[in-house]
C-alpha cells in the first residue's frame, strides 16, 4: 500500500519497527529485516521495551516514521498499534486510515458509517474578532456526506472547544470520518473524536 510522507511528500512504505538488543530495526511486513535505524541505548537487562514492535510508515528520504493503528478494540473503545493504545495519527492529511476500521458507536452502539464532513472554518484572527461575535459566529454547521456526496445530516454544534478540533482538517483526505448514524459522534482521520450530547 502506498502512502505519502508526512514531511516531504515522497512515497512511504509500511514497516514494523522493533526495539532489539542489536538496535532499533526496520522489518518489512513479511518479517524480513530491512535495516537498523539507530542504536539501542536502553538497559538490556531491565528494560521492558525490548522486543517492543510498532506499525510504522517510514520514509527513507527524510528518515521520518509515523505510527499508525492496525486495529480497534470495540470493548475499550481505543485504537491499537500492535496491541498498544494509540491516540493520534499524525499523517491524517495524506492517508485515509479511518475508513479501514469497523467500529461501533461508544455512546449508542450502532455501527459507525464511512462518511466525510464539510464545514466552513472561520479563522481566529484580529479582523474576524472585530467584526464577529465570539464564539457563536465562529461555529458553523457540520455537513456530513456519504461517499457518493449525498448529504446525510447536519450537525449544529454549540460547543466551540469540540468544534475547534476540526480546524486541523485542511486536506480532503483528513475530512474522512466514521460517523454514528444516530447520535452526534464521529471519529476523525487523526483518531480524535467529536461528540455533542443531545
Ligand atoms: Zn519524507
Ligand atoms: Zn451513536
Amino acid at each position: 500500500m502506498e502512502c505519502k510522507c508526512v514531511n516531504c511528500n515522497c512515497a512511504t512504505n509500511l514497516y514494523k519497527y522493533k526495539c532489539e538488543t542489536s538496535g532499533y530495526n526496520l522489518y518489512d511486513l513479511d518479517g524480513i529485516k530491512i535495516k537498523k535505524l539507530h542504536e539501542c541505548d536502553i538497559d538490556l537487562e531491565t528494560d521492558n521495551e525490548i522486543n517492543d514492535t510498532s506499525n510504522i510508515e517510514y520514509c527513507s528520504m527524510c528518515n521520518i516514521r509515523v505510527e499508525y493503528p492496525d486495529s480497534y478494540d470495540n470493548v475499550n473503545h481505543s485504537f491499537t498499534n500492535n496491541g498498544k493504545k494509540i491516540y493520534y495519527y499524525e499523517n491524517f492529511l495524506k492517508r485515509n486510515i479511518i475508513h479501514n476500521f469497523d467500529i461501533s458507536c461508544k455512546y449508542c452502539s450502532n455501527n459507525l458509517e464511512k462518511y466525510r464532513l464539510e464545514t466552513n472554518i472561520i479563522e481566529e484572527n484580529d479582523e474576524n474578532f472585530e467584526s464577529l461575535s465570539f464564539p457563536n459566529d465562529f461555529i458553523n454547521d457540520i455537513n456530513i456526506y456519504d461517499l457518493n456526496n449525498n448529504l446525510i445530516k447536519t450537525f449544529k454544534p454549540h460547543n466551540y472547544m469540540e468544534y475547534k478540533k476540526l480546524h486541523e482538517l485542511t486536506a480532503n483526505i483528513s475530512k474522512n470520518i466514521l460517523c454514528c448514524p444516530i447520535c452526534k459522534f464521529f471519529i476523525m482521520n487523526n483518531l480524535q473524536e467529536f461528540y455533542e450530547p443531545e
